[in-house]
């Protein structure tokens, strides 16, 4: 069996779901199992509702509520079958009637809960995968809707919930019968708790639960559909000339997803490693592109691709008693562990230490914590940019390079990945796009990188 993943932007609207549910007809002989994000910025708009409802503000509640009524049902009424379009139809006008009863709930307590905050979210992936599986029938695909909340179960951690894989594998293996012919749609996102409540995986979680179903069934690969050409050399939002990197290793993939490239998410890859299991990465507009392909046996070296994380704050705790003092380390990273906030880069020297963090909240505690220490400095709106690829720092000309082309700009830390596959470095938010298109042009668009397009070494 195979999964085939579509992002928002795939199925932001009937002609987007038209061309996801081609593909997927292309492989009904496959075992297909469609996993699907909320349509456009659906989510977006569902957690403007969340906040807007909270704070009483009943106007721009509603405003996102007609939003999201108008997409759906505008996409709704596009199916041919008078019988299909008028259940989905009713099926839409009802989800969004639960919807408002949710929004009409926070605004009368003015509080949303990360519990209700679920419930609201979950509308997304319930709404458009509703649509897509009345689409495929309206085109005559057999096809199962399916509600992933009865196999991808959580803990109560909401918002952010943790997925029991065990349970979870189990699950899916006893109610995701696939079969040949037909066209399996499930929710990407959401999941359940024991007590039944609805949960969600965290921003972006589709791509985890497309993964997760992957590796309980042992597909044979899982195709992740976005709106770019695979994984590329970089952002191409950032850097126009970006180019698709077509073979990449889990490693290199793991590395580009954690240092910011939403391309993926950060954890799907990790089921998918377990099982050694392909995963592709693939644009819906262009099934014709072959895009990037994350597998074993992938051996190239030297710099593969750039990624950047915006929003990062530097945390710099200075004292004269971290000189030959052991535990000092220790005592900081206590406070971290206190707060439950995680560090990405740490450069020590004798007396100080700089750790950054994309995580705002408890700064004011955790600069309070951390000043029993030693003097703390915070620096806000820093990035962290990411040369990923295995063994970058093996040859030293590498690093000449990186740090040749970026004379002028003030690199606030340098940093080697635990895991061998990354140099990153913080450099101030407004540097980012000169940063990264001055290594871009020095490592992918010079003679000696690899050609646009080009399968590089792989045994
Ligand atoms: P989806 O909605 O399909 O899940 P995302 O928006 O999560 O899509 O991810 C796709 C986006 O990731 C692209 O539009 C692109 O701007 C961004 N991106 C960041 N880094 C990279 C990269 N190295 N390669 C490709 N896309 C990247
Ligand atoms: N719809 C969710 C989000 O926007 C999950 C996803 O798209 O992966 O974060
Ligand atoms: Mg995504």
């Amino acid at each position: 069996m195979i999964v085939l993943k579509f992002g928002g932007t795939s199925v932001a609207s009937m002609l987007k779901i038209d061309q996801a549910v081609s593909i997927a007809e292309a492989s009904l002989d496959e075992c297909p199992v469609l996993v699907s994000s909320a349509m456009g910025d659906t989510t977006d708009l569902l957690v403007d509702i969340t906040a807007s409802a909270a704070s009483g503000n009943r106007e721009a509640t509603r405003r996102s509520l007609d939003s999201i009524r108008e997409s759906h049902l505008a996409a709704a009424r596009l199916i041919e079958s008078t019988e299909i379009r008028s259940v989905c139809e009713a099926d839409v006008e009802r989800y969004v009637h639960e919807l408002e009863s949710l929004a009409t709930g926070v605004s009368l307590i003015q509080e949303c809960s990360p519990r209700t905050q679920d419930a609201i979210l979950a509308f997304g992936e319930l709404l458009s995968t509703r649509i897509i599986a009345a689409r495929a029938m309206d085109r005559g695909i057999n096809t199962r809707l399916v509600d992933s909340r009865d196999f991808i179960l959580t803990d109560d951690s909401f918002t952010k919930a943790v997925v029991d894989i065990e349970r979870s594998y189990a699950a899916i293996r006893d109610s995701v019968g696939t079969s040949s012919g037909t066209l399996i749609v499930a929710q990407g996102f959401i999941g359940r708790t024991r007590s039944g409540v609805t949960s969600t995986l965290g921003r972006g979680g589709s791509d985890y639960s497309a993964a997760l179903i992957g590796a309980a069934l042992q597909a044979e690969r899982v195709e992740i559909w976005t709106d770019v050409d695979g994984i590329m050399t970089t952002d191409p939002r950032l850097v126009p000339g970006a180019r698709t990197v077509m073979h990449m290793s889990y490693d290199e993939a793991a590395e580009l997803a954690f240092f910011g490239a939403r391309v993926v998410h950060p954890s799907t890859i990790q089921p998918a490693i377990d099982r050694n299991i392909p995963v592709y990465v693939r644009n819906t507009s262009r099934p014709d592109r072959a895009g990037t392909q994350i597998h074993r046996g992938v051996t190239a070296t030297g710099v593969r691709a750039l990624a950047t994380k915006s929003d990062v704050s530097v945390i710099t705790v200075r004292s004269s008693r971290m000189l030959n003092a052991y535990g000092f380390l220790a005592q900081i990273f206590a406070v971290f562990d206190r707060h439950r906030i995680s560090v990405d880069l740490v450069t020590t020297s004798e007396v100080s230490v700089s750790m950054s963090i994309d995580d705002d909240r408890n700064l004011v505690e955790l600069q309070r914590d951390l000043g029993s220490l030693g003097t703390v400095e915070i620096e806000r709106k820093q990035a962290i940019v990411s040369l990923v690829g295995q063994d970058i720092w093996k040859d030293s000309r590498t690093v000449a390079r990186v740090f040749g082309v970026l004379a002028g700009i003030p690199i606030r830390m340098v940093s080697l990945g635990n895991s061998d596959v990354n140099l990153s470095m913080v450099v101030g938010q407004e540097q980012v796009t000169d940063t990264v298109t001055r290594l871009h042009t020095e490592f992918f668009d010079r003679d000696g990188s690899f050609p646009a397009d080009e399968v590089q070494s792989v045994r």
